[in-house]
């Protein structure tokens, strides 16, 4: 287990603001996780478990804590009999596959550490729809179920098998399955009711070899018209999807952002009823009626905004970037400015969705 000191956080996470962090610890195998929790607890530290810090922000005063990083990778795939014997641990076989024994149904999985776009990929060249959608969304598969992730269609839930997870609760590993973990819209019992509680030590997923289904979501069915595409195929899908991030997303390796930074309304029928009533654009998804909060963002005359020094993307009013803050409270400055507008103008209140160190 590596340690290191006060350590910026703002070189840990995407949105590149936040102070020091006393203590950061790596584990690269799943027996280092108790020990983790024990060095946390022999300084009488809390800890919080960070992936790539895509969906995480911090403030300037850091944290007087244990941030715990993980390098645990590897992906494998099974057919569905072999579940079994999908073990725990770093796999030492990543990519190494054994005989289908249900071609209609297909077992992925991933250590927490693993690139999450890296399982997109493993999927899409074995012919596997399910999470083609997901492409390209930053981060690691340990923090995909914590938000439930998900983009243009799909969501992490509507493949999630189960993961084996930490209990620091009971100091114990277990295997926690999909019903435990209560996913809706950007939601687990992992980011609600059990925060703080598991860590994610790797994440199992069920697949199929054929094609996603139509409808599809409208900015791929607009980009499939455009371009005259015919193939479905999870690598086509993916290939489209990429297309689409690369146009109007910030790629957080050269841009700080961190992703949307609010989440979107849902509607219940007569709150959607009225919003119609009012001119809105309600979207009827297949998880509820919902408005997009980017569209909001922008009505309200953020688009193209700087303020304090965060960019509200032009593409994507969603997505705050990191211009030129020079500090966390810049962005709450800009955070409450967008709020407060939004209500002011609509009526709802956003909510940030990235979590807060
Ligand atoms: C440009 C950009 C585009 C994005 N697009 C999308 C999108 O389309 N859809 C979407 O859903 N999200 C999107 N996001 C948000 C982000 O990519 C996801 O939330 C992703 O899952 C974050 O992964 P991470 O490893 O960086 O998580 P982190 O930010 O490191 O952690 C997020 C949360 O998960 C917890 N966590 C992390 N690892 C574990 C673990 N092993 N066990 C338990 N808890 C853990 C952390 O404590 C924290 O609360 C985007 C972000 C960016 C920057």
């Amino acid at each position: 287990m590596k340690i290191t000191e006060n350590v910026p956080i703002k070189e840990l996470t995407t949105m590149r603001l936040g102070g020091p962090a006393r203590y950061v610890l790596e584990v690269n195998n799943p027996s280092e996780i108790p020990e983790a929790y024990e060095f946390a607890k022999s300084k009488n530290l809390p800890i919080f478990i960070l992936g790539g810090g895509a969906n995480t922000i911090a403030r300037d005063e850091g944290f007087n804590g244990v941030i715990v990083r993980n390098t645990m990778t590897g992906i494998k795939s099974a057919g569905v009999t072999d579940l079994e014997g999908v073990p725990h641990g770093t796999f030492s076989d990543v990519g190494e596959e054994k005989v289908r024994q249900d071609p209609r149904r297909y077992i992925i999985t991933a250590m927490a550490g693993e690139v999450w776009d890296n399982v997109v990929a493993f999927a899409c060249e074995r012919g596997l729809t399910g999470i083609e959608a997901l492409s390209k969304i930053p981060g690691l598969a340990g923090a995909a179920p914590v938000q439930n992730i998900g983009a243009y269609g799909q969501e992490l839930a509507d493949t999630f098998v189960s993961a084996e997870v930490y209990d620091s609760k009971t100091n114990e590993f277990k295997t926690l399955n999909k019903s435990d973990f209560g996913f809706s819209y950007r939601k687990s019992i992992l980011n609600s009711t059990e925060k703080n509680r598991y860590f994610v030590v790797s994440i199992t997923l069920e697949l199929q070899p054929g094609e996603m289904q139509k409808p599809f979501y409208n900015s791929i069915e607009k980009y499939i018209e455009t371009h005259n595409i015919t193939d479905f195929s999870p690598q086509s899908i993916r290939n489209i999807v990429t297309a689409i991030r690369a146009d109007k997303l910030p790629d957080p390796a050269k841009i700080p952002s961190a992703g949307s930074f609010f989440k979107n309304i849902y509607l219940t029928k007569e709150q959607a009823e009225d919003a119609e009533k009012k001119g809105y654009p309600v979207y009827k998804g297949h998880d509820g009626l919902k408005i997009n909060s980017g569209w909001l963002i922008e009505q309200a005359g953020f688009s193209d905004k700087l303020l304090h020094g965060i960019r509200v993307n032009k593409k994507a009013a969603l997505v705050l970037i990191n211009e030129s803050a020079k500090s966390y409270d810049d962005l709450a400055k800009a955070r409450t400015e967008i709020i407060e507008a939004v209500k002011n103008k609509f009526g709802y209140t956003l909510e940030q969705e990235p979590n807060e160190i």
